[in-house]
């Protein structure tokens, strides 16, 4: 007998600029998996950003809150433009969103393809702490005999980075049964975790992390991980010169945040690069550029981040198998090298590049 259905409900919050072009691509890759995956969707249609503040006096209405809380498994978050200039009263709706829904880890994969590449192909992902660290925004300015002085907080708890620790463990499981699912699409044979700290220099900060992330990857579930820690300096050192080298790095978040970007420079476009957003029993998928007014209403942006943060979205709500099909479309279309963006150096448009993946579906 086959096993029964499953349905998933996602939020989708498109926010500004292209995030309206490329989360309906991420809703129609999600329409079109094949159907002996068992998986239904429904979808509901919430608002953010900064028109929805415009037009509401808030960039996250309550209603966008409650009915992920209430009603949906997952959600695809588009993006939000930031005004260049301070907007009284404006505030980043995803951050909030973090906030609210305890999203703790933030997951940035960064990928090239085997047929893309110069070198050996990319693929990694970064997991970074999300509540804690220097962002608690504690800070302050006194007036001192020598000027100002200003300090600010760098908190870090055994709780946020035993649950990032085990996460990361979790994440490099996964990818190894992505990778026996969709041989050949990467270079890694063993999963391995790299710890990134500066403990030599702050010993109880990112001694604690450091610690406890060990801790964390030494339980018996994470035996057949290979777990290494590098100083924060060295691996900004190595993963440019030797980006094929990484699986997942875990790290708090001041250095996390600085990675992540450094290693979106390794793949070209920021188009290509997805994200999630992770807590226990949600994610919300986010490709990781903005809202890209310089391309808006032009039909042309690249939808591959969000279909892949649609992919990443899924191995969160426990279907690898359905990610590994959107993965290998994926990887395809770009090995193939035949509808690409022009972002990418091609001529095709959002929907051209879509359809292609589909085909591959
Ligand atoms: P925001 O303030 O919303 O972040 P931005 O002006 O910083 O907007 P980004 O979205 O961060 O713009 O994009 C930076 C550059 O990368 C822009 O030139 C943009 O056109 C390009 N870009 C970003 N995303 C895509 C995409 N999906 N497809 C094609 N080009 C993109
Ligand atoms: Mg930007």
């Amino acid at each position: 007998m086959a096993a029964a259905a499953r349905t998933l409900r996602i939020g989708l919050i498109p926010g500004d600029g292209i995030g309206r072009e490329v989360i309906p691509a991420g809703r129609r890759i999600l329409e079109a998996l094949p159907s002996s995956l068992n998986l239904n969707f429904s979808f509901v249609n919430l608002d953010a950003g900064f028109e929805t503040f415009q037009k509401t006096g808030t960039a996250l209405p309550d209603k966008t809150v409650e009915t992920l809380k209430k009603e949906c498994d997952g959600a695809l978050f588009g993006a939000v433009s930031s005004p260049s200039t301070k907007v009284a009263g404006y505030s980043s709706p995803i951050v909030a969103l973090r906030k609210k829904l305890d999203l703790y880890a933030n997951v940035r994969p960064v990928k090239t393809t085997a047929g893309s590449s110069n070198g050996k192909p990319i693929d990694l992902v970064i997991v970074r702490e999300n509540t804690e660290d220097l962002y608690v925004k504690e800070e302050r300015t006194e007036e001192g005999p020598n000027g100002k002085v200003a300090e600010a907080i760098k908190r870090i708890s055994e709780r946020a980075s035993h649950r990032i620790s085990t996460i990361a463990g979790e994440i490099a499981l996964r990818r190894q049964g992505i990778r026996a699912a969709a041989p050949g699409t990467s270079s890694h044979s063993q999963p391995m975790v790299t710890i990134t700290h500066k403990s030599n220099v702050l010993s109880q900060t990112d001694g604690l992390f450091r610690e406890t992330a060990r801790k964390a990857l030494a339980a018996e579930k994470f035996s057949s991980i290979h777990v290494e820690e590098q100083i924060v300096d060295s691996m900004v050192y190595k993963l440019f010169r030797q980006p094929e080298y990484y699986d997942v790095i875990v790290a708090p978040n001041l250095y996390g945040d600085i990675l992540s970007d450094g290693a979106a420079a390794l793949v070209g476009s920021l188009g290509l690069v997805p994200s999630a957003n992770v807590g226990d029993g949600f994610a919300i998928g986010e490709p990781c550029h903005g809202s890209a007014p310089d391309i808006e209403g032009k039909g042309i942006a690249n939808p591959i981040a969000t279909l892949r943060s649609v992919a990443l979205m899924l191995e969160f709500l426990g279907e690898p198998n359905a990610a590994a099909k959107i993965y290998t479309a994926v990887d395809a279309n770009l090995d193939e090298a035949k509808f690409l963006s022009p972002d990418m150096g091609g001529k095709a448009t959002t929907q051209e590049v879509l359809d292609d993946v589909l085909k591959r579906l």
